[in-house]
């Protein structure tokens, strides 16, 4: 029996769609060996209906982890209380998503458990005694295989993004344990603020994106992309080189360095479709391309096409766009 711990993310009361997607990528190992999915949560005063939803996406068990202070994320103090928990069960695997808190969380638990972690991981496999870890290198151009044969827990982080559809499970109840995580650190860091960047919306939650890239030539051209995103409901995203040119910031960057993403819809702007941003978008369910270039990569990727000048094209298509007709 296969031991897996998936790290579930949780702000204000709610729990992020990564602890579903964790679940959801862990279940599939099942159909190589027997699985004993567990999900663990750290926070305080989360209710039981809360945490019985893991139940639907897959854990058999959830161990909750509660303790005063824990509701914001901290490295040290969530790498010490899962340090301890982890050395005293002994789970065969630990997976958390690519996210800020996972990325920042588990290098600090590797060091504590003397193991290694593969970072960004797309695809999970398993050879019946390792974990086959497998995540884009060289800019996306070769797939990375990676094992940790020689130490365990064997720990990896998963892209957000990467479940298109998330499934729930047909069992919708589990064991759920409750620990007391009192931890006995000196608080070294303390929040005195929290700015969020752009908390309207999470880019990997949107069912709808308009992306945008270097050829809307100028931020001022961002007002006419915004019409069309709020006539259809959608988030705005963007490729890197918008990102880099501070006309939106890294929250909206979508790719290989920013985020996988798959909405329902996705609307290229002026992008041109490089492999380390279709790398972030290529498994959207509907791709529509807008890019003066017939030639285009993104037009490859397209299930419609618009060659044209997005100047011209965008309020053609704000015009004729009629909401009530849309099924986004
Ligand atoms: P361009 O490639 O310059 O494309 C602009 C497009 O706009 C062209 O196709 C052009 O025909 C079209 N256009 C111009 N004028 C108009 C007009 N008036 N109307 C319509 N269309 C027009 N990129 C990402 O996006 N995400 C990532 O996460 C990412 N990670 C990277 C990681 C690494 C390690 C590296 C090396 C690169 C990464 N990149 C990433 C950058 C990537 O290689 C490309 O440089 C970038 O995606 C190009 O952005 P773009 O499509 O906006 O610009």
């Amino acid at each position: 029996m296969l031991n897996i711990w998936c790290i579930a993310e949780h702000r204000k009361g709610k729990l992020g769609r990564i602890s579903f997607e964790l679940l959801q990528k862990a279940k599939q190992l099942a159909e190589k060996t027997d699985v004993n999915l567990t999900s663990v949560v750290i926070g305080c005063n989360l209710t039981n209906d809360v945490l019985k939803k893991l139940f639907s996406y897959g854990a058999h068990k959830v161990i909750y982890l509660e303790g005063k202070g824990l509701n914001d994320f901290s490295a040290e103090k969530y790498s010490e209380c899962l340090a301890g928990i982890i050395k005293q069960r002994g789970p065969d695997i630990i997976l958390a998503g690519s996210t800020t808190m996972g990325r920042t969380l588990m290098p600090y638990l590797a060091v504590k458990l003397e193991t290694g972690l593969t970072a960004d991981c797309t695809l999970l496999d398993y050879d019946g005694t390792n974990l086959i870890q497998i995540r884009p290198a060289l800019s996306g151009n070769l797939m990375a295989v990676i094992k940790t044969p020689n130490h365990r827990p064997q720990m990896a982080t998963l892209r957000p993004g990467i479940v298109s559809n998330l499934e729930k499970s047909t069992a919708s109840d589990g064991e759920l344990e409750k620990l007391d995580a009192a931890i006995n650190l000196k608080n070294r860091i303390n929040k005195i603020e929290h700015k969020e960047a752009d908390g309207k919306f999470n880019i990997t939650e949107a069912q709808t994106v308009v992306a945008v890239g270097k050829g809307i030539k100028s931020p001022k051209n961002l007002d006419l992309i915004c019409d069309l995103a709020e006539t259809i409901g959608a988030a705005l995203g963007a490729s890197r080189d918008v990102v880099d040119r501070g006309w939106l910031d890294y929250s909206r960057q979508i790719g290989l360095s920013g985020h996988i993403i798959t909405p329902k819809l996705y609307i290229g702007i002026g992008v041109s479709g490089a492999i380390q941003h279709t790398a972030g978008m290529q498994d959207a369910k509907q791709i529509i391309a807008i890019n003066k270039d017939p030639k285009a990569r993104i037009f490859e990727f397209a299930d419609f096409g618009l060659v044209g000048d997005f100047l011209e094209v965008v309020p053609a298509l704000i015009k004729k766009l009629d909401c009530k007709n849309l099924v986004l």
